[in-house]
């Protein structure tokens, strides 16, 4: 535990066994009126979320679904909240710390990765094109499917365009 100023405490990798769960969250703000649970990844590279919301490498490779993580983790941290006593309104975030982390735009037809070619978006899987401003358009749609409750206010680092 670590106080942040006066009005912050923060607690750090806080491992939890409740009946017969254990949970493990990587870092809490406790505010005066509020609590900020943050799911830390620092995962490198591209990551593409294609539309049975599985979350793949570059490679293709799939990769553990860090929004299942952050929904199980709130599921069992409001009931720990609440044997202590602790009965504050709660926020939870999913957060990349690393400065190589970027998404990729995804092709509409296929979910395959779109690479840009003079402006144009081509798919190497399945050889679709579509102008860049399409492309931006589908992958805002997907944005605000994965991540309804994000304000979205620029698109650049979703598409990386
Ligand atoms: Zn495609």
């Amino acid at each position: 535990m670590k106080c942040l100023s006066t009005d912050v405490i923060g607690l750090y990798n806080l491992s939890y066994q409740y009946h017969p769960a254990y949970f493990q969250v990587d870092f809490i703000c406790i505010f005066e009126g509020a609590i900020i649970a943050f799911e830390v990844k620092n995962d490198e590279g591209d990551v593409y979320v294609d539309k049975d919301e599985r979350w793949l490498s570059a490679s293709g490779n799939e990769m553990s679904n860090p929004l299942l993580q952050l929904k199980r983790n709130a599921s069992l941290l409001a009931p720990f909240l609440k044997n202590l006593n602790i009965q504050l309104p709660r926020n939870y975030y999913l957060i990349f710390v690393h400065p190589d982390f970027k998404k990729r735009m995804s092709c509409s037809s296929c979910d395959g990765f779109m690479i840009t070619i003079n402006r144009i978006l081509y798919c190497k899987n399945c050889h679709a094109m579509q102008t860049i401003e399409e492309g931006m358009l589908f992958n805002i749609k997907e944005l605000i499917t994965v991540f309804p409750e994000k304000k979205i206010t620029s698109a650049h680092d979703w598409c990386g365009k």
